[in-house]
Parts: C-alpha cells; structure tokens; sequence
C-alpha cells in the first residue's frame, strides 16, 4: 500500500498508493494501476492504485454521505480551527510536499513547487476564516412577518483536479468542505502523489473519517463516474472546455450543479505609453512560469505599433535570460518539463502549424532546448523550448487554440478600438491584461473584456479574497473570494408569521 520513493534531494519518503476514504487508504477494488512519470527523465516514479468506477467510486461517495450530516452540524468554530490546523500541518511538511509536487508535476522546486505548497496553506487559512462568517440576510417587509436567508451546504461534492496544478487547485477546492460539505475528490491522471500524500495530513488535523476522500483513476471511468453519480450534489471541475463540455451534459443526470473552471487563450495588451521594462517582465511571467500550463495564461500577446519590434526583442531577450531551463530539482531552473510526452507533442505540433502559417520565431521553436539535448538523463524528459512566435494575427490557428506549453504568441495593432476588437476576438474569456498609463482606455478595456479577470499592468497576479473564472468557452461560476462560497451552498429563504391572520 505504501512504497518508498526517493527524492532528488537524497533522502525518500512513503508514497501511499491507495484510495483515501474514511481518513484510511484502502486497497483498490479493481487491478488497474496509474502510472506517474518523472517528467524530467520519462521514467516511472511509483504506480498507485486506481480506482474500480463502480465500487470504489460508490465506496467513497457512501463514506462521504455518511459523514456529511456530521460534518454540516459541526460547530463553526471548530471546522474553523481544523482548517487551520490543516493550512499549519501543510506548512510544516511543506519541504516534503513540494519534492513530492515537484517530482510528479516536473515544477522546479526552488523557484515554483515551494510556492504552490504555501499557497495550498494560504488558501486553506483563507477560508477557514470564512467558516465562522458565514451569514444571510434579514428582511422586515411589516411588522407582523420575518422573513431572512441561510446558507447551507449542498452535500456531497465531486471534486475534478487538472495536472497543472494538483495540489494548489485542489486547495481552492476546499471552499466545499469549507462551507459544510463532505467532499470525492478525483487527482489528474498525470499527477496522483501528491494529493495521497497529502491526505494523511488531513487525518492527523482531526478531520472526521469521509469529510476528505480521494480517488484516483482516469478521466473516463473514475472522473465520470463521478460526475453522473446520483450520491453527489455537485460538480467543481478544472479542466480542459472539451471535458467541462461533457461533464455539464453528464451531471445533468441528476441536475447537480457544476462550476466549470476550462481552458483559456488570454489576451496581453502592450501600448506605446506603457512603462515598457515592466510590460516586457509581467507579459514573461504571465505565460512563461509553470512552464506555460496556466489555464489564465496571457498567451495572446499584441503590441501597438510603434513599440512592436522593440518590444519583441526585448521580450526575446528577457525570456532567454530569466526563464532558465532545465531538471526540477537545480535551484536556478524556472523553466522544467512539460507534464507528459503527449503534452510536448501537441505543444510542439502547435509551434510547427505556426511556422507553416508563417508566424516568425522570434525565440525558441522545435527541438529540446539545448541544456537538455546534451543531457543523458534528461533528453528523455518532456521539455519545449520557451518560444515566440512574432507576426501573428487573430487568424493564426496559434492565436485561436490553446496551446498550454510555454508559447506566446505577439502581434500588432495600431488603435485602441482595434485592440479591444482583437482582445475580445476569440472563444475563451478566462484572464486579460492591458499595459498602459492611461487611466481611462486601462478602465475602459477593464469594463469590455469579455474576461473574468483583467490585469491592469501586470499579469496573473493571485490573491485569494478575488473571485476566480471565466466567461464564454472558459467555463461558469467561481473560486475563491465571498463569491467562491456562494457556488458551493444553497440559499434557502424562510418566512416567519409574527401573527398574520387568514
Ligand atoms: P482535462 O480536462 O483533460 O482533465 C482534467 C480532469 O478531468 C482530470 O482529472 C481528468 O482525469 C478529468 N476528466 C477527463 N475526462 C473526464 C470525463 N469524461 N469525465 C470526468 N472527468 C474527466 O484537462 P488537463 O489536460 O488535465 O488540464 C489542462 C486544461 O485545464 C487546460 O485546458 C487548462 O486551461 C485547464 N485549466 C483550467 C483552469 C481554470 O481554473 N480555469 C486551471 C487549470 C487548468
Ligand atoms: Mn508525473
């Protein structure tokens, strides 16, 4: 049920391969297995258990059930203090969870995995301090009725985690158990470890048995499995548009409620009055950290005219020099693998299809970047070039599709109505981020993205107490923030008659 796996730091540490349901790993009921992969070399870190769809899946939904009338009636304050209890267990280990995050997902450690890991902590005492504020509202429409709102859990919640980010997303999703649900929480095929590790910890916080379970297993079977169970009550999906598409079609079997968080290809506008350094840095990190597998990603780069070339070669030059490639585990590596051999593929076939349309590579392109090529280890790893693909129009199919790798494409305009038109010209509407100094077009384009999120002069900043989502073919409803509550409970009003008689 356990196997020991070392780290790249020298030591190891026990990888549970079981299922988690009612705070203990169980075995699998089926014989299929998961294999995660060291995404910096190719080989097999562990293999855990995964999930049988119809036994296992039920197993941890009746756990769930089973806990959740406890879990609901459970003194705000003391759900409070157990979160808490959580966000400071993750904070102590956060050493050994970010090597395990790290060695699953290929974040380099130093510069990317660590952060992902406090901010799993963060989230966590976010709403924690949440749970005990919890309120409705009152009304006094005469003096002979009351009538007032509460907010209340809705049950059980499937939980659907992405590999980009497992743990963090994973955290966000917390907001159900938060608010008084029991929770089924299903990991990324790519990226089963950490979540198992992490589960102990939900254990040793005092969590009562089924609040937390986790399964793990594809898509297919596990992920639908749970998104058409009659046992769970809602649906909160990351994941790609194509998936998002099938659960809400899924989940309609029961009419559960589903909050989709999907794909994206935002758009990063540059004019000529921005401070230009400071547009060249945000527009690098907005879509070159965690290796371009940002689903707000600002992939979808124009710059005004007069400052195009300028700011293409300094965007070249700056990328180059910060973004530092190499194996996960080297402090100085912000840039590690992809997540799988898959994802490299389609990652470059997109850089391909650009060439072919004509796009100019401005850095990068095709083939493993050089630290790599020359690597016995690695050059069996998932790696792609940080790459820019200059001279592109809202037509290139690079501009149209979500790539997910480290891939920004940039091209021109000259006015702002002809920005906002190119902005909003596509089907997703995750992220936004404009760089200028005037304070009217930087508001005015806040008001007409269709994004749910803009930046204004800057680029995928987070901060939790805001609202996280999309519009469009980037999905419904939201994470994080006061808004993030509403989607995980039900309004119920009630009317008091102080003495109004028939
Ligand atoms: P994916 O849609 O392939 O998988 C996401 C999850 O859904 C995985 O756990 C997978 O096993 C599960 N799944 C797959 N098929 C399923 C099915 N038929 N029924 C139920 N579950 C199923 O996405 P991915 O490739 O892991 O992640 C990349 C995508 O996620 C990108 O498109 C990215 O933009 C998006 N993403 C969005 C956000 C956001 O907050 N908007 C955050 C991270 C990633
Ligand atoms: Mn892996």
């Amino acid at each position: 049920m356990f196997q020991e796996v070392q780290l790249p730091s020298g030591g190891s540490y026990e990888q549970p391969l079981g299922l988690f349901i009612n705070n203990e790993y169980v075995a699998s009921s089926c014989d299929e297995i998961i294999e995660s992969m060291d995404a910096s070399t190719g080989k097999v870190i562990a293999a855990v258990q995964a999930a049988d769809a119809k036994i296992d899946v039920d197993r941890a939904v009746d756990a769930a059930r089973k806990a959740f009338p406890g879990w609901r009636d459970t003194p705000a304050a003391q759900k409070r203090d157990l979160l808490l209890k959580l966000a400071f267990l993750v904070e102590r280990n956060v050493d050994t969870l970010a090597q395990v995050e790290s060695l699953d997902s290929g974040k380099p450690l130093a510069t990317n995995a660590k952060g992902d890991i406090l901010g799993v902590a963060e989230a966590l005492k976010y709403y924690a301090g949440w749970v005990d504020k919890a309120q409705g509202q009152s009304f006094s429409p005469d003096p002979r009725t009351l009538t007032y709102t509460i907010h209340q859990p809705l049950g059980v919640v499937g939980c659907i985690i992405p590999f980009n980010y497992p743990l963090a997303m994973m955290a966000w999703k917390w907001t159900a158990i938060a608010t008084g649900n029991t929770a089924v929480f299903k990991s990324a095929e790519q990226t089963p470890l950490s979540i198992l590790y992490f589960a102990q910890l939900v254990k040793e916080a005092g969590f009562p048995p089924g609040v937390f379970n986790v399964l793990s297993g594809t898509g297919a079977k596990v992920g639908d499995a749970i998104a058409r169970h009659l046992g769970i009550d809602k649906i909160a999906f990351t994941g790609s548009t194509a998936v998002g598409q099938l659960i809400q079609q899924t989940a309609a079997v029961n009419l559960k409620p589903v909050t989709l968080e999907c794909g994206g290809k935002s758009p990063n506008l540059v004019f000529a009055d921005a401070d230009f350094e400071q547009a060249v840095k945000w527009t690098a990190q907005g879509i070159f950290s965690n290796m371009g597998q940002i689903c707000s990603g600002t992939s979808r780069c124009f710059v005004q005219d007069s400052v195009y070339d300028k700011f293409v070669e300094a965007l070249a030059k700056h990328v180059e020099e910060k973004y530092v490639v190499g194996p996960p585990a080297d402090p100085k590596v912000v840039v590690g693998p992809q997540i799988s051999k898959v994802q490299q593929e389609r990652i470059q076939s997109y850089i391909k299809k650009g060439m072919e349309q004509g796009c100019r590579v401005a850095l990068g392109g095709l083939g493993l970047p050089d630290a790599i090529a020359n690597s016995q280890e690695h050059k069996s790893g998932y790696f792609v070039k940080p790459t820019i693909l200059a001279d592109v129009t809202s037509k290139h199919i690079v501009a149209r599709e979500e790539i997910f790798g480290p891939v920004i494409v940039v091209g021109k305009f000259s006015t702002y109505e002809e920005a906002l038109e190119v902005a909003n010209d596509s089907t997703y509407g995750l992220g936004s981020a404009i760089f200028t100094q005037d304070i009217t077009r930087a508001h005015d384009f806040a008001n007409k993205v269709e994004a749910g999120i803009c930046y204004i002069n800057s680029s995928n900043q987070l901060d939790f107490a805001l609202p996280f989502g999309g519009v469009k073919m980037s999905g419904h409803g939201r994470e994080l923030g006061e808004y993030g509550l509403a989607n995980f409970t039900n309004v119920k009003a009630v009317y008091v008659n102080l003495g109004s008689k028939l």
